[in-house]
């Protein structure tokens, strides 16, 4: 505002003094020691806009040349940078091909041409990796930790190599502060979750699994199973401390979180029945067995009545008819229909089950039913099937392979959590990819 008042302020002195000139006529008379020269007002005005232009055009002529070296400097600087995340980018490609010397010599070329930016330290730290040189790619994570635009991925490259080592303290350290770092990273609050769980931190491990689910790290169906599974922990934990409130309390919590985690709706049955509670627990037996028929959970349903004979079969039918093709439906009515003499419908449902695998359990079953039915060489026949038939399905992890007769949130074997699938135990295929964190402390 104020260039502008001075500029206009300028332009009318200008006007002003031209004017002047032209209104007191006559020419211009200068004399320069014996040189005389005259000339009229209006020629005097042309020469002075004349030598402002030729002015002008000289200052920027002058100014161009001066600044001509810095200009050359810039654009040489420019294609040098150019050059540099070229060799960044055929550096990362080949880390991502495995061309372990390729990566290494692009890293240097980067180095140099950029001087020393943050990505050429992870280049370099990569391509060491790729050469088994663990060290060297150590040495340069720990100097990504000292620049804060660095610090988390040289974080998660110390706790690989920590994890690769089996060396928990260093894996513990490294997540935690990547965590406290970035919460919102999904990697970072997985590492923590699983260590904690790992030391049987069920508090801990819910705090994290929290935190992370408000800062979709996690997402809602995942946490929703996880904390199901963190509180059938604790409320194990409750009943073995004897505090049977508590038990019941996590109980119910997990049971509403997830109604087809097998575990939560046998411990909650449990507790109930303990209570004398038995119409609230058969409740919740058949709020799950729709979705997981299990045979934990029929043994319990058997205990959440008094009866016997064909109101014990009846009781027994009502549970399995709410998934009446289910496998386990029809052993569970099978055993029932046994135990009340009704040994026509034990029959039925056992052959309701012929086109499937003979298990232990079935050929057990069979042999029962032939011996009430006093067919002795059915007996004989099915007692020799028992001894070759495919075993019972059980708790196995899917990740290591580790069979339990009992279920465990955290598998002893590999120290995964949830990773406990009821199923015929077999062998387990590996992972294609080892993702972050690969729990294998
Ligand atoms: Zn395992």
């Amino acid at each position: 505002m104020l260039a502008l008042v001075l500029y206009l302020v300028a332009l009318a002195a200008f006007v002003y003094l031209v004017v002047l000139l032209f209104e007191s006529g006559g020419d211009l008379t200068w004399m320069w020691g014996s040189f005389e020269y005259s000339t009229s007002v209006p020629v005097f005005v042309l020469l002075v806009v004349v030598a402002t232009a030729a002015l002008v055009v000289a200052f920027w002529l002058l100014s161009w040349l001066w600044r001509g070296p810095a200009r050359i400097k810039e654009s040489l600087g420019r294609r040098r940078r150019e050059k540099g995340y070229e060799s960044l980018t055929a550096g990362l490609v080949a880390v991502a091909a495995g061309d372990a010397s390729e990566a290494r010599r692009h890293a240097r070329k980067a180095d140099d041409l950029l001087g020393h930016p943050p990505l050429t330290l992870l280049l370099t730290a990569q391509a060491a990796q790729l050469d088994g040189d663990h060290e060297a790619a150590d040495e340069h994570f720990k100097a990504m930790l000292e620049r804060p635009e660095t610090e988390f991925l040289g974080l998660r490259g110390l706790m690989a190599a920590a994890l690769r080592r089996g060396d928990r303290a260093a894996v513990r350290d490294y997540a935690r502060r990547a965590h406290a770092l970035r919460p919102d990273a999904k990697w970072a609050a997985e590492a923590v979750f699983e260590l904690q769980t790992l030391e049987g931190d069920w508090s801990g491990a819910q705090r994290t699994l929290e935190s992370a689910r408000d800062r979709k790290a996690f997402g809602a169906d995942t946490s929703r199973r996880l904390r199901a599974t963190l509180l059938v922990e604790e409320g194990r934990k409750a009943l073995d401390s004897l505090d049977r409130a508590a038990a019941l309390k996590r109980a119910r919590e997990a049971h509403d979180e997830a109604p087809d985690l097998v575990p939560a709706t046998v411990l909650l049955a449990r507790v109930l029945i303990d209570a004398q509670k038995l119409r609230q627990a058969a409740k919740a037996i058949e709020k799950s067995w729709p979705r997981t028929p299990h045979p934990a959970l029929a043994e319990l349903y058997v205990e959440t009545g008094r009866d016997s004979g064909v109101e014990h079969y009846k009781r027994i039918s009502k549970l399995v008819d709410l998934a009446p093709d289910a496998r386990e439906s029809h052993l569970a009515a099978a055993r029932a229909a046994l135990d009340s003499n009704l040994t026509g419908e034990a029959r039925c449902h056992l052959l309701a089950l012929e086109d499937e695998t003979v298990t232990t359990c079935v050929a057990r079953l069979w042999a029962e039913l032939e011996e009430r039915e006093e067919n002795a060489d059915e007996v004989s026949l099915w007692l020799r099937r028992v001894a070759d038939a495919d075993p019972e399905a059980t708790w196995q992890c899917d990740r290591c392979g580790e069979v339990a007769s009992d279920w465990h949130a955290v598998c002893e074997g590999c120290g995964a959590f949830d990773h406990a699938v009821w199923r015929p135990p077999g062998p387990v295929e590996p992972p294609l990819q080892t993702q972050l964190p690969a729990t294998s402390l």
